[in-house]
């Protein structure tokens, strides 16, 4: 198990399984209270994913590579899979994080959803249109909380005008940890476990990491 972030995985007791997911120990109360200050509003908070680690983000990256899970373009449809090596990173890079960088290494960071908004036995995706669809109303109140500074150090990291990556409503992040976390991080680091790991689009990882690196990494170190 490795990833940039001090080396942490599931078995960690810095984490617990709270909903089937593992979360930093540090963040669950202020989990509880954002779950709670929400369902006095009429909303259920829920967990869709939180710590994923490397090795799960490895598998992502390869099989999006390798055409066993589909390519979204920008506007979340499935695209052609480019033949270039370049071209098919900066594809897979749209909706899925670098491996050994992605924020769900942290332990900090949640993706969340409305359970009181899904339909019985309805599958949730993640994507832009539930958040404009089902889960509108309680995207515009934690909206609200967060403008309020009522969230308990929550914050959303991908928003438009920030790095490259798509926005990601659902996707928050408790700050205060995060930044802890976020000390550990070493690209010299991560280009050593991409030297020594089977992923794909290897070459090109390694020729543009600085640049992926600033595009991709550093401008959502909030
Ligand atoms: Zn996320």
């Amino acid at each position: 198990m490795i990833d940039c972030y001090g080396f942490r995985n599931a078995e960690s007791p810095d984490f617990e399984n709270i909903e089937g997911y593992f979360v930093d120990k540090e963040v669950l109360p202020f989990y509880n209270k954002l779950k709670e200050r929400l369902a006095g509003e009429g909303y259920a908070l829920r967990l869709e994913s939180a710590y994923r680690p490397f090795e799960r983000q490895l598998s992502i990256w390869n099989r999006k590579a390798s055409g066993e899970l589909k390519l979204l373009d920008a506007s979340g449809n499935p695209m052609e899979r480019p033949a270039d090596e370049e071209q098919l990173m900066y594809a897979i890079l749209t909706w899925s994080a670098l491996p050994g960088a992605s924020r769900h290494h942290l332990g900090s960071d949640l993706d969340v959803v409305d359970g009181n908004a899904c339909p019985e036995g309805y599958e949730v995706q993640l994507t832009p249109a539930e958040c404009n669809g089902m889960f509108a109303p309680f995207h515009k109140k934690l909206t609200e909380l967060m403008d309020a500074d009522e969230t308990f150090g929550f914050s959303r990291v991908f928003v438009p005008g920030r790095g490259k990556i798509q926005p990601e409503m659902w996707h928050i992040a408790h700050l205060p940890t995060s930044r802890k976390r976020l000390e550990n991080f070493s690209l010299a680091e991560l280009r050593s476990i991409y030297e020594r790991t089977d992923i794909a689009c290897k070459s090109a990882l390694l020729d543009n990491l600085e640049r992926l690196a600033d595009d991709y990494i550093y401008p959502y170190f909030i």
